[in-house]
């Protein structure tokens, strides 16, 4: 179910369990301020998700209150994940759901990354 556009930041959800080790993932990529890793049911051939290792809701929060450094380093490893993907070349999208009308199902800010096909439109008509 997609969450709200402003809950607080609940520690319990499930890439806050990843971060900590709770919860396995297939890791793509980790430095300072990130972690990537393949998504559990992917939409696209290729499919990995960006999180910040800093504990922000949405892109809402993290657009609003990331210190210039994390937003730099965020975005710097999205571009990094994608050429380590070797996505670059043939193309790829970016997609970050925001709160209960984007479709946002878990509470940590996260970009997707979908590769490997042609994505074709944006958005379903
Ligand atoms: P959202 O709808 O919040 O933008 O996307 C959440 C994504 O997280 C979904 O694509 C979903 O498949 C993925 N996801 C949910 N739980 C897990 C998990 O435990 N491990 C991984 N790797 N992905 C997950």
């Amino acid at each position: 179910m997609a969450v709200k556009g402003s809950v607080p930041y609940d520690p319990q959800n499930v890439f806050a369990r990843i971060l900590r080790g709770e919860l396995p993932c297939n890791k793509v990529y980790e430095n300072d301020y990130v972690l990537a890793f393949h998504d559990i049911a992917p939409k696209a051939p290729i499919h990995v998700l960006v999180i910040p290792k800093a504990p922000y809701v949405s892109f809402a929060d993290f657009s609003q209150n990331a210190s210039e450094a994390e937003i730099t380093g965020f975005t710097r490893a999205v571009g990094q994940v994608a050429r380590i993907l070797q996505v670059d070349g043939p193309g790829y999208s970016l997609l970050s759901n925001v709160g209960e009308e984007g479709g946002q199902e878990v509470p940590h800010f996260h970009v997707h990354i979908f590769a490997g096909r042609a994505l074709g439109p944006m958005l379903p008509e």
